[in-house]
C-alpha cells in the first residue's frame, strides 16, 4: 500500500516494508530524506547519491568552490617562491608549508576522505598555459587570456546531484560546469591534462 500526501512544500510517500513497518519518504523540494517511523531515525543503508541529496546543493557547491579557491591561493603562494612561477607537481609538495589543512582537499559533498581534486597540468607554468590557450582557443598568443580560461584544478567526480563539476581557473575563480556543457567547455583543455 502506498499513500501519497503532497503539498506545495513537502511530499511524503508512506509505504509498508517487508516487516510491516511504515516507511516514510519525505521529499522537500530537492532534498530526499528517508526515515523509519518506528525508530524515527534516518534509514542508514542509503546509496551515496541519495546521501548527497540530503545536503543543500547550493551550499555544498559554494563550500567546494571555497576549497578550490583556497588551493588556488596555496598555488599562488607556492609559485611566488619558485623560479619560473610554476605550480606544484602534486598536493604533497605544498604540505604542510603552504597547505596546512588537508581537509580542503576533500570535497564536502562526498565526505569519503579521499582527495577530491585533480591538478590538470602539474608542475606547469605560465608559458605552458599560454601554449594550451592558443591551441585550444585557436587565437594568436597576444590575445592570451589564460587567467579566466585555462583550468587549474577540477573535481574528480560529480559530487552534487546537480550533475556537473567545479573547476578552478588560473585567475583563481571557481565555476560549476554542468555535465552537459563539460565536453564543449572542458574537453579541449582535458586533452592536454597529464593524467
Ligand atoms: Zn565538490
Amino acid at each position: 500500500m502506498v499513500l501519497r500526501l503532497a503539498n506545495s512544500e513537502y511530499e511524503f510517500v508512506l509505504s509498508a516494508n517487508k516487516d510491516g513497518r511504515i516507511v516514510v519518504e519525505e521529499e522537500p523540494s530537492q532534498k530526499l530524506v528517508k526515515y523509519d517511523s518506528g525508530t524515527k531515525t534516518p534509514i542508514k543503508n542509503y546509496p551515496s547519491a541519495d546521501d548527497v541529496g540530503v545536503t543543500d546543493n547550493a551550499r555544498h557547491r559554494a563550500s567546494c568552490q571555497n576549497n578550490m579557491k583556497q588551493l588556488g591561493l596555496v598555488f599562488k603562494m607556492y609559485a611566488n617562491e619558485q623560479i619560473n612561477e610554476y605550480i606544484p607537481g602534486g598536493f604533497r609538495q605544498v604540505y604542510p608549508e603552504y597547505l596546512s589543512d588537508l581537509n580542503i582537499l576533500i570535497c564536502p559533498g562526498l565526505r569519503d576522505g579521499k582527495v577530491g581534486y585533480q591538478i590538470l597540468y602539474p608542475a606547469s607554468n605560465d608559458g605552458f598555459w599560454r601554449e594550451i590557450f592558443t591551441k585550444v582557443e585557436r587565437l594568436p598568443a597576444d590575445e592570451y587570456q589564460y587567467q579566466s580560461t585555462v583550468p587549474w584544478i577540477i573535481e574528480k567526480v560529480s559530487c552534487s546531484n546537480e550533475k556537473g563539476r567545479n573547476v578552478l581557473f588560473v585567475d583563481g575563480h571557481a565555476e560549476h560546469i554542468k555535465d552537459k556543457d563539460w565536453d564543449i567547455k572542458m574537453g579541449p583543455y582535458m586533452e592536454y591534462a597529464y593524467n
